[in-house]
């Protein structure tokens, strides 16, 4: 099976929820969804560095996977403040997602460090999800296919094809994502996830580019989920607000998923054609 035969949707916590309230989401989110086969979907939730070894703990690996939100490009060193991928494997972490916009913003993060972060994540193992976006000046000035190109090629510099295997994209305008975000339309996320596979086509060759999944991320909600999901190029969604209720993750995660193995069965009979 193909990954992208698989719905990849996960949750980044942000800096909101402590050790109590990661584990009580973390449990009603796995009662919630245990029931729905874990061939379908990839759920996994990125919670605060402090909540990772409970959340690992709190429900099944094979329900849930757990992902750190950022790390450090070496494993280890005079990097006071930092956390090692060693660290992170240490407590159970499988993906980590690297490159946030509010990294990239406020931490003022760059390319080239985002490439050392998956360098550094590949060879320890883990899954690195790279979250690549333009922000709103660059949409306006109709550049954002360019800097996402640039973000994909600096950022996955070096990766080799077989390492790519395990490589995880969110495509999140930095425009859309927060308490200030305004959804991108489904007709204008779908297309940069169109150069988005493209370029990692274009970098990793037809066989390992065309199966890398791309999720969208950015105010991402009841209202357009469904739609989002059914567009071509989308293969999974990456939510923060409206995913931080279990209650409304599990409502999301159960409309996406029929619309989206409906789209895989299109596919795959489009292609037998
Ligand atoms: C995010 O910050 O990565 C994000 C997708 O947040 P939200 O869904 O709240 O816009």
């Amino acid at each position: 099976m193909a990954r992208t035969d698989i719905l990849y949707i996960g949750t980044n916590t942000k800096m909101y929820m402590n050790i109590y309230q990661t584990v009580d989401f973390l449990t009603k989110l796995h009662e919630l969804t245990k029931d729905i086969s874990r061939d379908q979907i990839k759920l996994f939730v990125n919670p605060s560095y402090t909540a990772l070894a409970a959340a690992r703990k709190s429900v099944p690996k094979e329900s849930i996977t757990i992902g750190a939100q950022n790390m450090c490009w070496e494993k280890q060193g005079q990097f006071t403040g930092e956390i090692s991928p060693l660290m992170l494997k240490e407590v159970g972490v499988e993906i980590v997602q690297i490159g946030h916009g509010e990294r990239r913003t406020i931490f003022k993060e760059t390319d080239e460090e985002e490439n050392r972060k998956v360098l550094c994540a590949l060879k320890h193992g883990l899954t690195p999800l790279l979250c690549i976006g333009e922000t709103r000046e660059q949409k306006e000035k109709k550049i954002a296919d360019e800097i996402l190109r640039i973000q994909l090629k600096i950022g996955l510099n070096q990766v080799t094809p077989e390492q790519s295997k395990k490589v995880l994209i969110a495509y999140e305008p930095l425009w859309a994502i927060g308490v200030e975000g305004t959804p991108a339309s489904k007709e204008y996320a779908d297309e940069r996830h169109k150069v988005i596979k493209e370029a990692l086509v274009e970098i990793f060759g037809k066989t390992y580019g065309k199966d890398i999944p791309v999720l969208y991320g950015g105010s991402v909600n009841n209202q357009n989920a469904a739609e989002l999901i059914s567009m071509p190029h989308i293969d999974g969604l990456y939510i923060g607000r409206s995913a931080w209720d279990a209650e409304n993750f599990n409502k999301i995660i159960r409309l996406v998923l029929p619309i989206f193995i409906k789209r895989r069965k299109t596919r795959e009979t489009g292609a037998m054609l």
